[in-house]
């Protein structure tokens, strides 16, 4: 329970609403210390409640009466400092915490205007627009008592050291920091030596089952119009060697492949249909890497064993729970690092809901749309406004 940890009433109440039941091991072995002021390290994979791990202290310390900038999230992307702010802000809400986030791709000064419009207690941002703020004398730490590196091994490895160096030096000296990190390589422990109190707190969190722990999931949820235009995007910007594409059906397997190639991936279809000497001729392009990009359905996939497989993409979730596990499995073998990137259209909540049951929160989770998750299977959770 929350309120054992040292969470207060509101809180607490904020965090039923969200349907938390039990704080999740990091929550439970971070919470505590956080609560007492002490800087922390925290390991743990994708989806293991690590937002929630900082930012109910954060909400819980945050003087509401003080409307300065007291705590600072800095995130690698757009999306996660979205995604962040709207959890700090739900967890927040009986208590009255401001929370705003800040990221590129948005004209800065209708953000500047919204900044001082809001006053917020909390700022989450991306490196470069945190910077740009500061620069501007618009964002200022000076009452900052809480500084928060989220998902700091990303964002060393997009380059945004000399930000985070920057905006570190316009903080002042007394307060907390915290750092999380899915891996822990020597220039994140160079970086926690440097900026970490000594008498920190180490929180590090084994992977569980009972999905593939050398894949990392990604799952977006979209509206049904926009999902052959988000698929199409983060095909682009995902970059692989090999990969695959589950589809639904062989209609949409044949259609999705064609359309494909018509935009230059080097694809072909797998599907049911196909005799077995040319799904075996597809294979052996495959793994030859004549082609790419296969597009396949769930029954052409059992037993494919591709070493070099790296992105696994559902360009639907599949309707039942153990055939994600299995998709998702057929990258990440022999120890190798693999990714799988989903996309639930809002139709698809109910299978989305399932598949999260059986593989627990091991993957992270990307809302696209402002259509609230299926209501009948969120039991006992209220309805509740996304205003700022
Ligand atoms: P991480 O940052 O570790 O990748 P997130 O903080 O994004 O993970 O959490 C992943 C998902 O789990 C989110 O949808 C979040 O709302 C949910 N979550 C977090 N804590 C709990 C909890 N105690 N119980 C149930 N769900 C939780
Ligand atoms: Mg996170």
């Amino acid at each position: 329970m929350f309120k054992a940890l040292g969470v207060g009433e509101e809180t607490c109440r904020a965090i039923e609403e969200k349907g938390f039941k039990k704080p999740t091991p990091i929550q439970e072995k971070a919470i505590p210390p956080l609560l007492e002021g002490k800087d922390l390290v925290g390991q743990a994979q994708t989806g293991t409640g690590k937002t929630a791990a900082f930012g109910i202290p954060i909400v819980e310390k945050t003087e509401v009466e003080k409307r300065v900038v007291q705590a600072l999230i800095l995130v690698p992307t757009r999306e996660l400092a979205f995604q962040v702010a709207k959890e700090i802000k739900d967890l927040g809400k009986y208590r009255g915490v401001k929370v705003f986030a800040v990221y590129g791709g948005k004209p800065v000064r209708k953000q500047i205007e919204l900044l001082q419009k809001i006053r917020p207690h909390v700022v989450v941002g991306t490196p470069g627009r945190v910077k740009d703020l500061l620069e501007r004398g618009v964002l200022k730490l000076d009452n900052l008592s809480t500084f928060v590196l989220d998902e700091a091994d990303r964002m060393l490895d997009m380059g945004f050291i000399d930000d985070i160096k920057f905006i570190y030096g316009k903080t002042p000296a007394q307060k907390q920091t915290l750092l999380f990190s899915a891996t822990l390589p020597d220039e994140i422990k160079e970086v926690i030596n440097r900026i970490l109190k000594e008498d920190r707190e180490e929180v590090y969190i084994e992977p569980q089952k009972p999905t593939v722990e050398t894949v990392s999931q990604k799952i977006y949820r979209v509206d049904n119009e926009n999902l052959l235009k988000t698929f199409l995007e983060k095909l682009e910007e995902i970059p692989f060697g090999k990969a695959i594409v589950f589809t639904q059906t062989k209609v949409e397997a044949d259609r999705l492949a064609k359309h494909l190639r018509s935009l230059g991936f080097k694809t072909a279809p797998l599907h049911g249909d196909y005799s077995q000497s040319r799904r075996e001729a597809v294979l052996r392009d495959f793994r030859r890497g004549r082609i790419n990009l296969l597009v396949a359905t769930d029954v052409a996939s059992r037993g494919i064993d591709i070493g070099d497989l790296e992105v696994v993409f559902n360009f639907r979730l599949p309707q039942d729970a153990e055939s994600y596990v299995h998709r998702i499995g057929r990258t990440g073998r022999a120890g190798r690092k693999g990714i799988a990137v989903s996309f639930s259209p809002v139709s698809d909540d109910d299978r989305f809901i399932r598949i999260r049951k059986l593989v627990g929160n091991s993957f992270e989770f990307v809302n696209l749309s402002e259509k609230p998750l299926l209501k009948g299977l969120l039991k006992g959770r209220k309805k509740k406004s996304y205003k700022r």
